[in-house]
């Protein structure tokens, strides 16, 4: 095999005509389980987003017996109705409603099927920035972790999943009058690389694409691992991993159809996500030494600024988040499109009566986009009377660059010809003229915020040092045997990017070392890649 270039432009994108269809499906559900099962396994994977289903996929094609552990079950396109209240309930996590507790609730959704997050994500990928590396390399002592070291994993996460940019044509207009405001301003921006190929622009990635275009770890790694031999139970909840000896054995987990599952393995990859990691381990008894377990977490808080237009925009048509504009990520900021279908903006538009109402038959005309910051600010997760607790409260340097990000971002819609802006700020929620004032002599709190976030990170940090983080570099738990961490949790701090792609790449990083393999030599370079602004760490430089 050669190195080769992989097309990423025009139509690499759309083009769904070698789209990938599994031979087979090596899925054992978790209802048909009533009583006990004993199963064996190389390696039990516990988790099938992000995080773990690289892992799994690239062990079982390495030789491996590879066993998934899922709490969720599988979804596929046939049950995607583009409804979200609908879709909300069958693949979030108790329904969306997860939030944290602080200074301002912010509401943090999470995936719950085979798939994880990505089967309900934006699609959104940009490789870690080497800045963010560097800061790694200094802070944590994560020094193999360069960009060097990472393309060839992130290579072939990237040709996987298809990783391809919108092109213009499916970007959708309320990216389009966005991008209008950029370029008047000179601000640096461009179409988003994302993991689809065919997309057609149906403008639901979080509510399951409807056309198998998105390429989730559902529909990509997970029955590739089939493919290759491994078996996913799902509808099974990871109870605890088994050590003995310094080294775990097995993992005990219970199934949705009330029965006990045990896999004997010789190594367990616990992939459950940012939040539920550190719930799984500390009930394992596990990752404790360095008191850091459930700490540090970062989550990339997020609000969204909307405006009204003469013009129809129509913001239901296209592809959601299709945009970015990095002109200010080196301050912590990113604006990333956050279209969506009516019944989405409905419930997150800071009105009620008479004026919701209003608003929202003018919806063809309104255009929303999203501002995402590079938190410094840390929270934490715990479980109590068995419901988990996130706490997380945002810090006033935070708050001040959410003020920062809405006035730009009002300015670039004034920019673009807006007739009204809307901010999610109290107090302040329309700005008939653009006049930035009022809102930076109201010293925003962050209680005056509506916020939202989308990438749980770090609470089971990597750290060089046993004494600060709960695995190594190379993903390994310090202090027992056999036991790896592969998900959200390890990122030890802001990307001031979307993350999937990076705990990809990890992943498959970790999935080599188990092999004994070196990294993959002729993975295709990519035609292009994002390039976004982000020069230093800025969330984790706190
Ligand atoms: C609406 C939305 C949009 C997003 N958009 C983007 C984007 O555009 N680009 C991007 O890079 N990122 C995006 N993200 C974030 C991204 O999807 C996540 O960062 C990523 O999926 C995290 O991977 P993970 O493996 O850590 O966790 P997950 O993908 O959440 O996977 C964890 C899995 O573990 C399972 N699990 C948990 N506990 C147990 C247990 N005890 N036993 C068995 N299974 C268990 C869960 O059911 C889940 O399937 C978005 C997130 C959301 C919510
Ligand atoms: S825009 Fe529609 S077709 Fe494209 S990935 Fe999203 S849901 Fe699928």
């Amino acid at each position: 095999m050669s190195n080769g270039v992989r097309p990423t432009t025009g139509e690499a994108y759309t083009d769904g005509s070698g789209a990938f269809v599994p031979a087979v499906e090596r899925i054992e559900r978790g209802s048909g389980i009533a009583g006990e099962r004993r199963v064996r396994a190389d390696v039990c994977v516990i988790g099938t987003g992000a995080g773990g289903a690289p892992v799994a996929k690239e062990l079982a094609e390495g030789g491996m017996r590879v066993l998934m552990l899922e709490e969720g079950e599988r979804r596929s396109a046939d049950e995607f109705n583009a409804r979200p209240r609908d879709m909300t309930a069958l693949l979030y996590r108790d329904a969306g409603q997860l939030a944290t507790i602080g200074n301002v609730p912010i509401v943090l959704p999470l995936g719950s099927s085979v798939g994880g997050t990505t089967l309900v994500n934006s699609g959104t990928c940009f490789r870690t920035p080497g800045g963010v590396l560097e800061v790694w390399a200094r802070k944590f002592g994560l020094e193999q972790l360069t960009v060097e070291e990472l393309d060839p994993y992130f290579r072939r996460v990237e040709r996987e999943l298809n990783v391809s940019q919108v092109p213009a044509e499916l970007a959708g207009n309320n990216a389009l009058v966005v991008k209008r405001g950029a370029d008047a301003l000179g601000w640096s921006g461009d179409f988003i690389y994302r993991n689809a190929k065919g997309c057609v622009g149906s403008g639901v990635c979080a509510f399951g694409c409807p056309t198998s275009a998105k390429q989730h770890t559902g529909q990509t790694y997970v029955p590739r691992a089939w493919q290759a031999g491994a078996v996913t139970y799902s509808g099974c909840r990871a109870g605890k991993i088994v050590v003995e000896g310094g080294r775990a054995r097995a993992v005990e987990a219970t199934t949705s159809g009330g029965g006990r599952l045990r896999v004997e393995c010789d190594a367990v990859v616990v992939a459950c996500g940012a939040i539920h990691t550190p719930l799984f381990l500390r009930r394992s008894g596990l990752g404790l030494d360095s008191g850091q377990l459930g700490r540090n977490l970062a989550i990339h808080p997020a609000t969204a600024v909307r405006a009204e237009f003469a013009e129809e925009i129509d913001m239901a048509r296209g592809v959601p988040q299709s945009f970015y504009i990095d002109e200010f990520a080196d301050e912590g900021i990113m604006f990333e499109g956050a279209a969506g279908p009516p019944d989405y903006l409905a419930m997150s538009f800071p009105f009620s009566r008479e004026r919701h109402r209003d608003l929202m038959l003018r919806f063809k005309h309104l255009s929303q986009f999203g501002v995402m910051v590079s938190d410094r600010s840390r929270g934490s997760v715990r479980e109590r009377a068995g419901r988990v607790e996130i706490r997380y409260d945002v810090g006033p340097d935070d708050v001040e660059l959410f003020r920062r990000g809405i006035e730009l971002l009002a300015e670039l819609y004034w920019e673009a010809g807006a007739r009204r802006v809307f901010l999610p700020v109290h107090g302040h929620a329309e700005q008939t003229e653009p006049d930035p004032r009022p809102l930076r002599d109201a010293k925003p709190r962050a209680r005056d915020l509506t916020l939202m976030a989308f990438h749980p990170l770090g609470t089971a940090r990597a750290d060089a040092s046993a004494a600060c983080g709960v695995v190594d570099g190379d993903l390994r738990l310090h202090g027992v045997d056999g036991v790896y961490v592969a998900d959200a949790s390890v990122v030890p701090g802001s990307l001031g990017v979307n993350p999937q792609i990076t705990i990809m790449a990890l992943a498959t990083r970790l999935a080599f070392h188990l092999l004994g393999e070196p990294a993959p030599q002729h993975e295709p370079e990519p035609e292009s890649i994002a390039r976004p602004r982000v020069g230093r760490a800025h969330g984790v430089a706190a």
